[in-house]
């Protein structure tokens, strides 16, 4: 079993302080990023040397884990109140749900890929953080689950799924990349008051795709 020393948190602060370089600023996101154990979330020891440098890279199933940037990134456009009740979509490795619990949210997260799901529900639980965990289509959502105050999606997806803005509360707001080539937008999707939805553009990432009918 892989520990958490001294040179991993040292590890860990050279990348905070590279996000902030590279322009995170919200000194919360910042602290989760610094609190999360991130090598703990790669299965493949071969990869171990790669967990704090700021790039994505496989977890298996065909599967990859964010590259920090693009989690600090997603974290910051959230900017929920602590306890605010987040739904995201991919699950994956765990690692942006558990930047997720850090900040105080209340999380639920969906996996459609199911011993991905099976493997990261028991990582979160061994490392003691709470979130509700999910094997299903995320193009659905988590209709019992809703209105939530944020949803945010980790993979990317073809178009926005009619589903997710209606499982939002007005005033919330869902964070998405969005493309079918390589390469995505990242769109933010305000939910105004009176339910009317707002497009926000906020550059270019890249995801692996959001599948559809493939649980
Ligand atoms: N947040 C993850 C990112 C994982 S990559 C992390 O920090 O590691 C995106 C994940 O989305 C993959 O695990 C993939 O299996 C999952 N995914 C793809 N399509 C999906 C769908 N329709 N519903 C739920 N999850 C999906």
């Amino acid at each position: 079993m892989v520990k958490d020393d001294y040179r991993h948190q040292g590890l860990r602060k050279r990348l905070v302080d590279e996000l902030r370089n590279k322009g995170i600023s919200d000194p919360q996101v910042l602290k989760a990023i610094g609190e999360v154990p991130r090598h703990l979330f790669i299965d493949d020891s071969a990869f171990l040397e790669l967990a704090y440098q700021d790039i994505a890279f496989p977890i298996g199933c065909g599967q990859t884990i964010s590259q920090p940037y693009t989690v600090a990134f997603q974290t910051q456009l959230l900017a929920g109140k602590p306890g605010a009740k987040i739904l995201e979509i991919g699950t994956g490795s765990g690692y942006q749900t558990a930047v997720l619990v850090k900040m105080g949210y209340k999380v639920f997260s969906i996996e459609r890929h199911r011993p991905l799901y099976i493997r990261t529900k028991e990582r979160l639980v061994g490392m003691g953080l709470k979130a509700s965990l999910f094997h299903g289509d995320g193009y659905l959502g988590a209709p019992k689950e809703a209105p939530f105050d944020r949803i945010l999606v980790t993979c990317g997806a073809p178009f926005i799924p009619d589903d997710l803005p209606a499982q939002l509360k007005p005033g919330g707001w869902l964070v998405i990349p969005v493309g079918e080539g390589e390469e995505q937008r990242m769109i933010k999707l305000d939910k105004q008051l009176d339910g009317a939805l707002v497009h926000q553009d906020l550059g270019a990432f890249r995801f692996v795709p959001m599948l559809k009918n493939k649980v």
